[in-house]
């Protein structure tokens, strides 16, 4: 959670707007006449549910306690950034530089003990003659000097404080050596090295620091992969071994291929194959998907036969609902836009593929017999769909009513979250040939889903309404992808004159889009942006996009314009539901006033813009008439 849904979270905005403005209740809302320009009636509300503010009247204005604040106070984000993390007691670590420069002096200290250590374990294995079983081992696994090379494998020897001694002499003290995770303390406080008569694989980050170590052992101790404890520069849920060599080519190749093991990862970039890395463990993690989609959105899983059964689907079901969350997301009201589909593979969707290994082999085994093999499984990986599709279908029995309603339940989910129709009509065909079963039975089945679905949301919604205080979406896809598609391709200012900074939701994103626009280039975007903003800041700008965006500007062009009326449309929505409730709620307490006039001319006005806006996609759906011009 970042400081600012902290913050958001602790505080209420009925509570903080109340310091200002005398509140009166109206329905589950509040009003009051508007803090920000003169009048009798009251237009300003307060929306406890969303956590937001607007006024009807003459400013027209609205957002949340951030916006409220600056707007009150006459600060800027910063600064009511400290104020309101001050009254929620949200320490703010990025405002305390030296804390801060401490811990990044600290993470310098560490990348470099790590280096020397994987230097020394690198020197042990190339030169010493402790080392020649360690050397037979990787030459018997078929690695080549110029891969040990440049992977820097090392050996780290049977006894119990080389490196300590050697690293001690290079100036580092005990203590670093410990947090960098290299020694072990015992309970009578001594200490000796962690890795013994290992084989050494240095982790590196994108950067290509090296941040950890893994160690097989190369006898029977166990465990027979010992990695680097947590430190400050090591964890283990968000590394990618290989991820610093593997890069480059990921980007180029536009895919990356994940493995398990070291030995898979060192085999293959040997054989041409860079766009290779491996994901330290069994499941992908959040943070190594997120990694990930910052070089590229086509993910090729390499699972091996013996496994990729049930174990292999759940998993696999996992990374579905991380990747594909479409059915949570709240930002695209309207199906099918013009470049809906491309744009919403681009916002939401990675192309998740699963290769399947030859039963007892592993990636390194499969390409040393024969790269072209690797290859080929390569290009026949199956979209993850048709691949749970196969095993589910597998795992059940077709020609048995149980078996086949079995198969229904399980994937109906599935086909339910997919919002292309071709798509989806695609998968529901081949499903009603795999079950024998006519088509439109199926085509039933997912409507009465989409009911069930729709109703449970519906009172989902409800619960929650009135129960939790739902906050804004502190990540929404569509606005991270206009702001980063706007900081990678500034000439494309031109193109989004309607975009207003409230259309934004989401607090960072709107103080970012904010800035900006008032900021010539990105260096004076992130000096004039707060320090806790400024990581958010670079993901945006190190964000991947597919080469319908990085290739041709006019597509470009016409999406980013395309984003700017989403928002807006969202926008325009949210008030329009935000009005009518207010009608219903001064109703029911029967006050009934002058203002719902006022309210009901721009509920005309509203409605007007979503009119045009909706003509605006019917027109752009005529095909390519606009061309000419
Ligand atoms: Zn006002």
């Amino acid at each position: 959670m970042s400081v600012i849904d902290d913050v958001k979270q602790r505080l209420d905005i009925v509570q903080i707007v109340s310091e200002y403005v005398k509140l009166q209740k109206a329905g589950r809302n509040y009003k009051s006449a508007c803090p920000f320009h003169s009048e009798k009636n009251p237009s300003f509300f307060v929306f406890p549910e969303r956590q937001s503010w607007h006024c009807f009247g003459a400013c027209g204005t609205g957002g949340d306690i951030f916006s409220f604040v600056m707007k009150k106070e006459g600060v800027d984000f910063a600064q009511a950034l400290r104020l309101l993390a001050s009254k929620a007691g949200v320490p703010l670590v990025a405002q305390a530089t030296p804390q801060r420069q401490a811990q990044n002096k600290e993470r310098e200290r560490l990348f470099e003990i790590n280096e020397a250590a994987a230097g020394y374990y690198h020197h042990i294995l190339l030169k010493t003659s402790e080392a020649q079983a360690a050397r037979n081992y990787v030459t018997g696994r078929g690695l080549s000097e110029e891969t040990i090379k440049n992977f820097q494998l090392g050996f780290a020897t049977e006894a119990w404080d080389t490196l300590k001694q050697y690293l001690k002499g290079k100036g580092c003290t005990e203590a670093e050596l410990l947090a960098a995770g290299l020694l072990v303390e015992r309970d009578d406080k001594n200490n000796y090295d962690r890795f013994r008569n290992r084989l050494i694989f240095p982790i590196r980050n994108t950067q290509g620091n090296v941040t950890g170590f893994g160690g097989r052992a190369l006898d029977e101790s166990l465990p027979k992969y010992l990695n680097s404890p947590q430190t400050p520069v090591f964890d283990k849920s968000s590394s990618l071994y290989g991820i610093d060599r593997a890069k480059t080519a990921i980007r180029q190749k536009d895919q990356a291929v994940i493995v398990e093991g070291y030995m898979d990862v060192l085999v293959a970039h040997q054989y041409g194959y860079s766009n290779v890395i491996a994901s330290m463990g069994t499941a992908m993690t959040d943070k190594q998907l997120a990694i990930l989609k910052g070089l590229t959105m086509n993910l090729i899983l390499a699972l091996d036969a013996d496994t990729a059964g049930e174990e292999a689907v759940s998993r696999s079901g996992e990374m579905v609902d991380k990747m594909i969350p479409v059915t949570k997301l709240v930002c695209w009201p309207i199906p099918q836009p013009v470049f809906g589909f491309a744009m919403y593979k681009d916002v939401h969707n990675a192309e998740v593929k699963i290769l399947t290994l030859p039963p007892g082999k592993d990636p390194d085994e499969v390409i040393i017999e024969d790269a072209s093999q690797w290859q080929k499984l390569i290009d026949e990986a199956k979209p993850m769909f048709d691949f749970i599709f196969e095993k589910v279908s597998k795992q059940f029995n077709l020609s048995s009513d149980t078996g086949k309603s079995l198969v229904v339940e399980k994937l109906l989910p599935l086909l339910y979250q997919m919002e292309d129709p071709i798509r989806q009509g695609h998968y529901m065909e081949r499903l009603a040939q795999l079950l024998k079963i006519d088509l439109t039975i199926l085509g039933d089945a997912l409507k009465k889903f989409k009911v069930k679905e729709r109703k449970r949301k519906t009172y989902k919604d409800l619960r929650s309404s009135t129960s939790v205080v739902p906050t804004l979406s502190s990540s929404s896809p569509l606005e991270q992808y206009c702001l980063a598609l706007l900081l990678q391709y500034p000439e494309l200012k031109s193109e989004i004159a309607e975009l207003l900074p409230e259309y934004f939701e989401n607090t960072e994103n709107r103080e970012i889009y904010e800035k900006w626009q008032r900021s010539d280039n990105i260096d004076s975007l992130r000096n004039s942006l707060d320090t806790t903003l400024q990581e958010y800041l670079g993901n945006l700008i190190n964000r991947a996009f597919r080469s319908i965006i990085t290739d041709n500007e006019s597509a470009r062009r016409e999406i980013i314009s395309e984003c700017a009326i989403r928002l807006k449309e969202r926008r325009l929505k949210m008030l329009a539901s935000q009005r009518q409730e207010l009608l219903t709620s001064e109703a029911e307490i029967g006050e009934i006033v002058a203002q719902s006039d006022k309210l009901n001319e721009q509920g005309m006005e509203i409605a007007k813009q979503l009119y045009d806006i909706q003509s605006r996609f019917d027109h752009r759906r005529q095909p390519a008439k606009s061309d000419g011009k």
